[in-house]
């Protein structure tokens, strides 16, 4: 079955075909985080939600080219560089690394290329010398440089595609934001923002007199240097639609990159918000957790990546401690599973349980349905317990399972981090340790650390579980 998703540009749920569909390619975007301070995890479920979508693609055989923008110019980051007097690497280094970290805690693959805007600055500026020399872009009064929605869509172009915009409310001549007073239309946005004396150092040269450039822009410039003028998906956050990802495509096709008839982009993918007491995650409300927030409350990376991949990513889904601790017994009881299967596998080997697989992959084709696809796990689970049970799990069987459990999970992205380069029979050896502790059989859970011990591990007894280690 293809994959099919819903496409924000049509409104509708269609089949992905990518603009290359012989060569297996596709060329992914996901707007980055803006590193003024620690992620939250309202963040991640964006991140997460890009990173299953990435793993789903890779799966399904086409070579991924995954482009994730870091965001570090912008008022917030130029408000705290003056207030901390360092210079604005140094700031945003500290924030784009914790970034980093949180990331990998949550096992989000990392993207091929990671352009920061500061670095690209010289591509910013010719994009906006495009659309400067096609006359969609003006200099204002006050030196900054805008787009001109009027002059895009006089030559044909479509704005308000993602969305369905009132225009009789941004008539042109009115005036909104103040800093943003010389403009011509509402809107009108912001390209190349004119140096003011509150950017301190935070400043370069252009054609238009020194200045920054402003948010949207930024993503155009990246996302055609690195995937060419028209690619396969972008994503975010369904906050970003509107105006952002309007005004990147406004930006991106009206500078008139792309080959005839082909858009910018062919499928935009927005995930809902991850919510806090039923209202959106953010700093600037002050309900949200930071990965390191519940890392240091004693839950893993995989206990919240798991959470995150729990809701449909259309639906906005309520964050609560407690759900965290229900994805902590989900978690728990797989986990179980899996040590059950080991065992009763024995080191058979057989191809992966088809039925499983095709299950699996049957729900994730339909729309990314997370729901779907816990549901035909959970019910395998059960399964597998009732035959444990009772005896009857023979060892080619429980091969089958684990064989498609593998599959599965490389999809899923929930393999323990702490696990990484650490041979898949000591990682059995420990799970197996951790049933008999569980189960009280101390005896056989002493047995099992000094095999581990012989085969050059030791087992680390942590907050968030056992780890092994190099002995
Ligand atoms: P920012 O660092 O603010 O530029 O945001 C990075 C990404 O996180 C963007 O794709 C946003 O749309 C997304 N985002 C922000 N808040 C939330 C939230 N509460 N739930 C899901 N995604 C969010
Ligand atoms: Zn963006």
């Amino acid at each position: 079955m293809a994959l099919r998703f819903f496409n924000t540009l049509s409104r509708s749920v269609q089949d992905f075909v990518p603009l290359q569909p012989d060569a297996k390619r596709a060329g992914l975007y996901c707007c980055g985080p803006t590193v003024h301070d620690f992620a939250h995890i309202g963040n991640f479920r964006t991140f997460v939600f890009t990173d299953l979508v990435r793993r789903c693609l890779e799966f399904k055989g086409y070579a991924v080219r995954h482009v994730m923008n870091i965001t570090d110019v912008e008022d917030k980051i130029i408000q705290r560089v003056a207030e901390t007097k360092a210079s604005l690497r140094e700031y945003t280094a500290k924030y784009e690394a914790a970034f980093f970290e949180d990331f990998q805690a949550l096992g989000c693959l990392r993207p091929h290329e990671t352009p920061r805007a500061t670095d690209c600055i010289a591509d910013i500026i010719s994009l906006i010398g495009k659309l400067m020399e096609r006359g969609m872009a003006y200099r204002a009064t006050d030196g900054s440089v805008y787009f001109s929605i009027e002059k895009y869509q006089a030559r044909g172009g479509r704005y308000g595609q993602l969305l369905k915009l009132n225009f009789e409310e941004m008539r042109p001549g009115q005036r909104v934001s103040s800093d943003e007073y010389a403009k011509e239309a509402v809107a009108d946005f912001a390209l190349w923002k004119a140096r003011v004396p509150a950017d301190g150092p935070v400043f370069w040269p252009s054609p238009w007199g020194e200045g920054r450039p402003g948010w949207h822009i930024e993503c155009s410039a990246m996302s055609m240097k690195l995937l060419g003028p028209s690619f396969d998906l972008h994503m975010g956050g369904e906050d970003l639609i509107f105006p952002h990802h309007e005004d990147e495509i406004a930006q991106s096709e009206g500078a008139g990159l792309q080959a005839p008839r082909q858009p910018f982009v062919k499928y935009w993918l927005h995930g809902a918000h991850l919510l806090a007491e039923g209202k959106k995650m953010s700093k600037s409300l002050g309900n949200y957790f930071t990965v390191r927030d519940l890392l240091a409350k004693g839950f893993t990376g995989r206990e919240i990546r798991y959470l995150l991949l729990t809701a449909h990513y259309r639906e906005t889904f309520n964050f609560t401690l407690e759900g965290l601790q229900g994805a902590r017994t989900a978690l728990g009881r797989l986990d179980e599973c899996l040590g059950k299967l080991r065992e009763a596998a024995a080191g058979a080997t057989a191809p992966p349980d088809e039925s499983l697989l095709q299950q699996f992959t049957a729900a994730l084709d339909d729309d990314f349905n997370v729901s779907a696809a816990w549901g035909a796990i959970f019910e395998w689970v059960r399964n597998n317990n009732r035959l444990a049970v009772s005896g009857g799990m023979r060892p080619e069987q429980a091969a089958a399972g684990l064989a498609a459990w593998q599959k599965i999970v490389s999809v899923l992205g929930l393999v323990p981090i702490e696990s990484a380069g650490i041979p898949p029979p000591c990682l059995a050896l420990l799970e197996q340790r951790e049933t008999a502790r569980k189960a009280k059989d101390f005896k056989r859970a002493d047995a099992l650390r000094d095999q581990l011990k012989s085969e050059g591990w030791i087992i680390e007894d942590t907050p968030k579980g056992a780890r092994l280690k190099r002995f």
